[in-house]
């Protein structure tokens, strides 16, 4: 058995909303835009969500941090070190906690 570094196992207990994609692919996404991607279709994903879901990123501690990473990543710009260090670091608190159950 072998742990994947740095990304955590997907959490799929969380799809209790009916709109668009659940809570933890949305996390998943972030992951991937952290890694450097961002691409017009997970930026839209992201944006949907953070309207349709509101609590949602409040509760995983990182809405703000979050619209920050996208409004630079995806215009092109690169986020800064610090922001993409701090977003990893509070995803991958939550979901290891989230994770444990
Ligand atoms: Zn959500």
């Amino acid at each position: 058995m072998s742990e994947s570094a740095g990304r955590p196992s997907d959490p799929r207990a969380d799809d209790s909303h009916s709109h668009g994609i659940g809570c933890a692919e949305v996390i998943a996404e972030v992951w991937t835009l952290l890694d450097g991607e961002c691409t017009p279709e997970a930026k839209e994903r992201l944006r949907q969500h953070l309207e349709a879901c509101p609590g949602c990123f409040q509760h995983y501690g990182i809405e703000e941090r979050l619209k920050a990473l996208i409004a630079t990543k995806c215009t092109g710009e690169k986020a800064p070190e610090g922001l993409k260090e701090r977003l990893r670091l509070e995803i991958r608190r939550t979901t290891i906690i989230r994770g444990g159950e």
